[in-house]
């Protein structure tokens, strides 16, 4: 399939590499157009003039931008180029509502929409190894299904419209949950004063192993908190399970409520554009203070 890539930041670039490899990239589109010219260098992929012209000549395209106006934004205009029979992946993490709008807006005009945000981080997508949620029509995904599978090791249906984000949410509440976890409880090691080195080695391959801590572990400990993963971007997805949890008044959720009052506290600081790992930075004030 001619595939064409909107959005080539930490994820998007990339998958547009790896689609590269696959041999699928056919155009690229980046708001900052420097990213996109430095990629085209790259892989020889002309750099569409705009969404719109993109639109025109591609069979699939994969957008991968920050926030649910974003989605919105590339979405209309990829509609005022559509040709019917286009499929559009959406693997930015944004609203079920999102999701809706945006598979309504491209209804109109014959193409399809799939949210199919992913997870498994910037080696994820290095590798092409992400984890892929998917919600639409299950047909428009098994069409689709060969040309993922050059970005992602396992595709998942999980159902109508929305649902691919509705499970994003699911797992990005869980990834806050496990941030507060490892920071804490290395945090703690640390203050003990054991070789946290030696102690990252062992635990990783014990039961209380995780993606997190075996990637941003040491990391952490050495005070480096590059992207990865935007803090401020795992605070909207936050916001966003937030507002899903209106559908169920009376209900609280402890670690969703405790990680945005962490994280808004170190985006007051400057620390948005850190990685999530930038929460050992509260985690470590707090127990030698
Ligand atoms: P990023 O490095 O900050 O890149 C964001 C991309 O979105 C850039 O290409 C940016 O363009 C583009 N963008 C932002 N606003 C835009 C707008 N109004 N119009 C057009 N383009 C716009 O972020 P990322 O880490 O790749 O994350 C992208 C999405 O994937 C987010 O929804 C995030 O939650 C999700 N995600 C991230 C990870 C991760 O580990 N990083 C994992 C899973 C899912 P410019 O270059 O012009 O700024």
């Amino acid at each position: 399939m001619k595939v064409g890539v909107i959005g080539l930041g930490a994820m998007g670039a990339y998958m547009a590499m790896n689609f590269n490899k696959a041999g699928h990239l056919h155009r690229i589109w980046n708001r900052t157009a420097q990213k996109a010219e430095a990629l085209a260098e790259q892989t020889g992929v002309e750099v569409a003039e705009n969404p719109s012209a993109l639109a025109g000549t591609c069979e699939l395209i994969l957008i991968c931008v920050s926030r649910d106006t974003d989605v919105l934004e590339m979405v209309e205009q990829i509609a005022a180029g559509v040709r019917p029979g286009i499929i559009v992946v959406d693997t930015s993490t944004v609203s079920s509502e999102t999701a809706t709008k945006a598979a309504s807006l491209l209804a109109g005009k014959g193409g399809s929409f799939l949210d199919c945000p992913v997870s498994g981080g910037v080696e994820g997508a290095k590798n092409a190894a992400l984890a892929m949620m998917v919600g639409g029509d299950e047909a428009v995904l098994e069409r689709a299904r060969d040309t993922l599978a050059s970005i992602a090791s396992n595709i998942v249906y999980i159902g109508p419209t929305g649902s691919g984000q509705a499970c994003k949410a699911v797992n990005q509440l869980m990834a806050a949950g496990i941030n507060q976890a490892v920071t804490e409880a290395l945090s703690f090691g640390e203050a003990m004063g054991l070789n946290m080195d030696n102690v990252i080695d062992v635990v990783s391959t014990g039961a209380a192993g995780n993606w997190f801590l075996s990637h941003r572990g040491k990391s952490m400990l050495a005070g480096s908190y590059a992207p990865g993963f935007k803090l401020a971007l795992h605070h909207k997805d936050l916001t966003i399970c937030q507002s899903m949890l209106q559908k169920f008044p009376g209900t609280s959720l402890p670690i969703l409520e405790m990680t945005l009052v962490h994280y808004q506290r170190l985006m007051d600081q400057g620390f948005g554009d850190e990685d999530i790992s930038a929460l050992y930075r509260l985690k470590k004030i707090q127990l030698q203070g």
